[in-house]
């Protein structure tokens, strides 16, 4: 017989709203706990930015949202939809394949309030405490929160966690100089909008889909733009594009008068370093005496990136992945969650999660790769089919070849093109 549990949901950004969804679906009793005033997590554009540009300081206020004014999505809107919600057959105010951020949080708002979650969400409450209570017959979950100053405190059966992971800046540790650098540096967390670069030279660090976006659009106000990434090949300098902007490799040294060398032997005397490094793991709010450990790129022991074995399938975790088509991965992952609490579909044991997660890491480390690789899904897509096949779905095949192409046009084009090259298929 199924199941119904009482169960916390921690943040209503997509992972939450499609927990929440999965979770009513199975009919279980769904709390949603945000921080915010409004739904939507990162898409819900924040134009505050923190008092610590490069996002360290302990004692910060801390901003959650990293979107930049003028992000469009990375990903096409096939491939930004729930299996029997799509962003394709809909339009609020910007219909591109690649629209803005404002559209995406206006399909999130309609998704929550298409299948009545917004009632399920607690606005302005922070959840400040987990702690899991856990002995050979019972896990319950004691969950503090705070909404505007009145603390709460109240008992689940079970827990997910939705809380994000782009908010808290990951920088690199290993630019030799670095700490004598007394000029100006910021991640891109905090950054919004391109204005404060006029004029100057400012350096980026990284070569994702941030410092790709980021460098063209600071190239329109600034004097040089140099991007620096480990992947770009030494001797390699190239302008790019715009003709003030050029891609080097790594940074070599900085020199006590803030020059900056790359590998590719380029000097700059930059005015500003902006890092697009991504993001670390944080979740400060969750006490399970070492059962889950979370450590700058990796949440672990966690099976499938989604249940920590000792505590499957009461705690679970939705959107760790990285670098995966994200609402596909969060919707079957909630409905993974939904189902093994309803006792719908049974885990494997304890010791049998274990051993699969630690196959994981020794196969991680066979190849060479380094724990910040432990949640990325590039080159992964059996982990799309496991999901679909604990779910008892079956891939459409329009979903299959969009994503086929997508992949496609990734692997030819690369960030300088792919968007334009899946556009002449699919049009805009
Ligand atoms: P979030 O959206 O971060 O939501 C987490 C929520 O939890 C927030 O609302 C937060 O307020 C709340 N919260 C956190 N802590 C607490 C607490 N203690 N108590 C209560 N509430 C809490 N994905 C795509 O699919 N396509 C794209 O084009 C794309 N572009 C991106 C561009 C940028 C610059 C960034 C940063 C991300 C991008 N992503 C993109 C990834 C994007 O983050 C995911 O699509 C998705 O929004 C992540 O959802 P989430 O719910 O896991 O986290």
């Amino acid at each position: 017989m199924a199941t119904s549990l009482k169960v916390a949901v921690i943040g209503a950004g997509l992972a939450g709203l499609t927990a929440a969804r999965e979770l009513q679906r199975e009919s279980h009793q769904v709390v949603v706990f945000e921080k915010f005033h409004r739904l939507g997590g990162t898409w819900a554009y924040d134009p505050r930015v923190e008092s610590d540009l490069l996002g360290v300081d302990p004692n910060r206020d801390i901003v959650h949202g990293s979107l930049y004014y003028s992000m469009r999505t990375n990903l096409p809107r096939e491939l930004m939809s729930f299996t029997d919600f799509k962003f394709s057959e809909k339009v609020y105010c910007d219909p591109r394949k690649f629209p803005c951020h404002d559209e995406v949080l206006k399909f999130l708002e309609d998704f929550a309030s298409t299948f009545e979650l917004t009632k399920l969400i607690r606005f302005n409450t922070v959840v400040t405490e987990v702690e899991v209570v856990d002995s050979e017959i019972l896990t319950k979950f004691v969950v503090e929160s705070k909404t505007n100053g009145v603390h709460s405190v109240e008992v689940f059966d079970a827990v997910v966690v939705c809380n994000g992971h782009n908010t808290e800046p990951q920088l690199p540790t290993d630019i030799p100089g670095i700490e004598t650098w007394s000029k100006n540096q910021m991640h891109s967390h905090n950054y919004r909008v391109p204005a404060p670069f006029l004029d100057q030279i400012v350096v980026i660090i990284g070569s994702g889909p941030s410092a790709t976006d980021l460098s063209r659009e600071i190239a329109t106000v600034a004097k040089e733009v140099h991007m620096s990434s480990r992947s770009a090949l030494v001797n390699t300098p190239k302008l790019v594009k715009c003709n003030n902007l050029w891609q080097h490799s790594k940074i070599n040294y900085i020199s006590a008068d803030g020059t900056m060398t790359f590998q590719d032997g380029v000097s700059v005397e930059a005015d500003i370093i902006l890092y697009c490094t991504g993001y670390k793991y944080h979740v400060p709010f969750l006490k399970t005496n070492g059962m889950v450990c979370v450590r700058d790129k990796r949440i672990g022991p966690l099976y499938k990136h989604v249940f920590p074995p000792r505590l499957a399938p009461r705690l679970s975790f939705v959107g760790i992945p990285e670098k995966g088509f994200t609402f596909l991965t969060m919707e079957l992952q909630s409905r993974w969650i939904a189902n093994a609490l309803s006792r719908k579909v049974l885990l494997p044991s304890e010791d049998e999660m274990l051993s699969d997660v630690d196959e994981y890491y020794q196969e991680m480390e066979e190849k060479g790769l380094q724990e910040n690789h432990t949640h990325s899904l590039v080159k992964k897509p059996q982990y799309l089919e496991f999901l679909y096949a604990q779910s008892g779905m079956v891939m459409e095949k329009q979903i299959k070849d969009v994503i086929e192409y997508f992949t496609h046009c990734y692997v030819m084009a690369g960030f300088d093109g792919y968007m334009d090259a899946f556009l002449e298929k699919y049009g805009i």
